[in-house]
């Protein structure tokens, strides 16, 4: 009670001293930005030098209807003082593709807040997105920051294309399903206000160890320079690289995804967050590679259930923007 009675009388002279002021964070996508909801800014803290733009993995969106793919995360940076915005690009193609609607929306940005540069922060296939992007664009980069990044791809992929591969009833099913699946996610899609095509057989090969390796022949900023090490914070294209991710697959049993993640994980020899080998997941400096999180929990899916007795993801994202702010990014 104490601490709550501090807490309102903290915002009370906030308010009355006219530091508190509504703020919004916007929804993206290659045909503009929209507002996705308001806050308002209680604190500085997180309020980063540079735009923060939040981009999803392989089967992902913005948000659909009021669920953002990042739950409570820009809402939470937006009441910290963030300037933020939620990117959307196609649930499922290559990183090629991705990385260039990335892209096309890293510009829009530029020129709506007129900041000369943006900090990017991806999950799972948004982290090699981002890379792309920091590849082809590095003077609009501050920073690129990795979530459970599938940044040297994962044999889940592996072993879904060598299941694709057998020969006939293998890749029929594999070609059936994939249409399926594209049917699916062009309706998630939609339904979230965007409309991009679809491939699941790009997204999935993107994602394998040998694609992964032919990617980053390419994009090599920030990756570890020894197996399973750390890159350097500041790479040699002026972009700052950090990485965190999980290693609990199951960490939530009221969470459906969790019985997903926990047969995935079976696939990955070693530490994984079910989905993203714990190495896998190393750019730049490694802030941890050991949360007590999975893949959804990395951002705070489904709906806010993650592990009870772990830290925050709401919390990591915001401390992480406190770390760029202090680094004056
Ligand atoms: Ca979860």
């Amino acid at each position: 009670m104490k601490a709550i009675l501090h807490t309102l009388l903290l915002a009370g002279g906030l308010v009355a001293a006219g530091t508190a002021s509504a703020a919004t964070y916007q929804l993206c996508s290659t045909s503009g930005c929209r507002t996705g909801g308001s806050a308002i800014a209680w604190t500085s803290y997180a309020k980063t030098k540079y735009p923060i733009i939040l981009t999803h993995g392989i089967m992902g969106f913005s948000s659909v209807g009021p669920v953002e793919y990042f739950y409570g995360i820009a809402p939470d940076l937006t009441a910290n003082g963030g300037n933020v915005f939620d990117a959307q690009v196609s649930s499922l193609d290559s990183s090629y593709v991705r990385g260039e609607q990335l892209r096309s929306q890293v510009q829009q940005i530029l020129a709506i807040t007129g900041a000369p540069k943006v900090n990017i922060i991806g999950h799972s296939q948004g982290a090699m997105d981002s890379r792309y992007v920091a590849g082809v664009i590095p003077t609009k980069i501050a920073s690129v920051t990795s979530v459970g990044g599938v940044n040297a791809g994962t044999p889940v992929a592996d072993a879904v294309m060598k299941a694709a591969g057998i020969p006939v009833i293998g890749s029929t099913v594999a070609a059936a399903s994939a249409a399926v699946v594209n049917a699916v996610f062009k309706l998630i899609d939609v339904a979230s206000g965007h409309e991009y095509d679809q491939n699941t057989m790009a997204a999935l090969n993107q994602l394998t160890t040998a694609s992964a390796a032919t990617f980053n022949a390419q994009f090599s900023a920030g990756l570890p320079t020894t197996a399973c090490g750390q890159g350097v914070q500041k790479a040699s294209n002026g972009v700052s690289y950090f990485s965190w991710g999980g290693t609990s697959p199951l960490t939530n049993v009221l969470d459906p995804l969790d019985y997903l993640f926990t047969p995935s994980s079976f696939a990955i020899p070693g530490a994984s967050d079910g989905m993203v080998p714990q190495c896998s997941q190393h750019l730049g400096t490694v802030l941890r590679d050991n949360y007590a999180q999975n893949h959804g929990d990395e951002v705070n899916q489904v709906l806010g259930l993650v592990n009870v007795f772990a830290a925050s993801p709401v919390t990591i994202y915001r401390d992480h923007a406190n770390r760029l702010k202090n680094l004056g990014l």
